[in-house]
């Protein structure tokens, strides 16, 4: 990774924005972009800082960061923002963190402030495409187990960094509800296949990643130059049909088990902001092939994996109703990742394959090893066997209507400001009849 730590970076930088001064998500070392409208007003860049939402559009109405920055930060899209390259951003970021620190420029930038709770956050941007991978090995293997018992893990997985294409209309941001799917069922005992509600309805937890920049179709992205082509990182629940899913998927994989619904955390978090957390990827045991030269850069190996903890939580509607907090379903690693996410965008680009900047990655599930750790109900529940008991005494298998999943991520690092991601909710609402 190219993204040096610096003095936007420094743990002991003030904002003088008072909310964000160890504010678990956004302190001033954080300065994660989206885009925000309130009320009637357009949709505007804004930046997080603390409570506070920084419209970016009237900062660079008065003047205040450098000529090419303008037309970009007056989009109503992040797209052109994640055209940059990164030095371009690195400045923004430097010129963000100073006018928010220097008590100089709070008389001019107040009126531009907004408070976040004023505020809807949309898509961050015009998503081109999303593909979804699957490189939580935890993950594949619990899967795996279920649905195959006799070969869990595939023989291409320590290979090469699976994945399919998934779709980009329906990827909608934290807050928006989710109608349970109508599909076809083949239920257990059953001869032909029904139509109807998914009744196994399940969340994954995933990073998002967001490409920056672009390849020219035919192209590939060298490793050593895919993190330039990443622009950003976000929360990403891909909501599964495990039901519709397990009848549908041989042998072209997922299809609309998965494309009914995908939510995202509406900030997207820079990876100058994620430099203090970067870490080695785990290195791989006696007996595991390393990967092919095209996917192999000794750099991305020493500090191309993140350290991220990430965690899901479920609040029912009864819970709702008696006032009692989320609980907390699972907590797992970044660090679980077999692949990073410079190998996952190498992979995507090396037959020649376009990406644009707006395009959505996922990651794929990341679970841990054990069951407080497993990113999916599918895993947590053992395929429907062991229900979850919540504090209300009611059980979960998978997700019922009125139940809101909650995911969240946070980077912490001794001598660093921790930052955090927001949040990724959505509730589901009964299936169509
Ligand atoms: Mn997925």
């Amino acid at each position: 990774m190219t993204c040096n730590i610096d003095e936007t970076h420094d743990p002991a930088l003030v904002a003088w924005v008072a909310s964000a001064n160890g504010h678990s998500d956004f302190p001033v070392q954080n300065l994660p972009y989206a885009i925000f409208r309130r009320g009637d007003d357009r949709a505007r860049i804004g930046v997080a800082i603390g409570e506070q939402i920084l419209d970016l559009a009237a900062v660079a109405d008065l003047g205040l960061v450098d000529a090419d920055l303008i037309a970009v930060l007056q989009s109503a899209t992040l797209n052109d923002l994640l055209a940059l390259t990164p030095a371009a951003r690195r400045r923004l970021r430097h010129r963000l963190s100073f006018l928010l620190s220097d008590r100089g420029y709070e008389a001019a930038l107040l009126p531009h402030l907004v408070a976040g709770a004023d505020c809807t956050l949309g898509l961050p941007a015009t998503i081109g495409d999303y593909t979804d991978f699957y490189v939580g090995i935890h993950h594949a293997l619990n899967v795996g187990s279920l649905f195959r018992p006799d070969a869990p893990l595939l023989p291409n997985y320590r290979h090469i960094p699976i994945g399919y294409h998934g779709r980009a209309s329906s990827i909608r941001p934290s807050g928006q509800p989710v109608r349970r799917p109508n599909g076809q069922l083949k239920l257990a005992g059953q001869e032909e296949p029904t139509f109807g509600p998914s009744r196994r309805l399940d969340f994954e937890l995933e990073l998002g990643i967001w490409i920056a920049g672009e390849n020219e179709l035919g192209r590939p992205i060298p490793i050593g130059e895919a993190p330039k082509h990443i622009g950003g990182f976000c929360l990403l629940n891909d909501w599964s049909a495990r039901d519709i899913q397990a009848w549908e998927y041989q042998p072209l994989g997922p299809f609309l088990s998965k494309n009914f619904h995908s939510t995202i955390s509406p900030w997207i978090i820079t990876p100058e902001a994620l430099a203090p957390f970067r870490q080695a990827q785990p290195a791989r045991s006696e007996g595991e092939p390393r990967p092919l030269a095209y996917l192999w850069d000794e750099s991305d190996q020493h500090q191309g994996g993140l350290a991220l903890d990430m965690e899901v939580l479920i609040c029912t509607e009864r819970m709702r109703a008696n006032s009692i907090s989320p609980k907390r379903l699972c907590r797992t690693k970044t660090s679980h990742m077999y692949w990073t996410a410079a190998q996952i965008v190498t992979h995507h680009a090396s037959n020649g394959c376009n990406l644009n900047p707006g395009d959505l990655l996922g990651t794929g599930t990341i679970s841990g090893p054990t069951r407080d750790a497993f990113g999916s109900l599918l895993e947590i529940s053992s395929g429907g066997a062991e229900p979850v008991t919540l504090p209300t005494g009611e059980t979960r298998t998978f997700v019922e209507d009125g139940d809101e999943i909650i995911l969240r991520a946070r980077a912490e690092r001794e001598g660093f400001a921790s930052i955090g991601f927001g949040e990724c909710r959505a509730v589901v609402q009964p299936a169509v009849t």
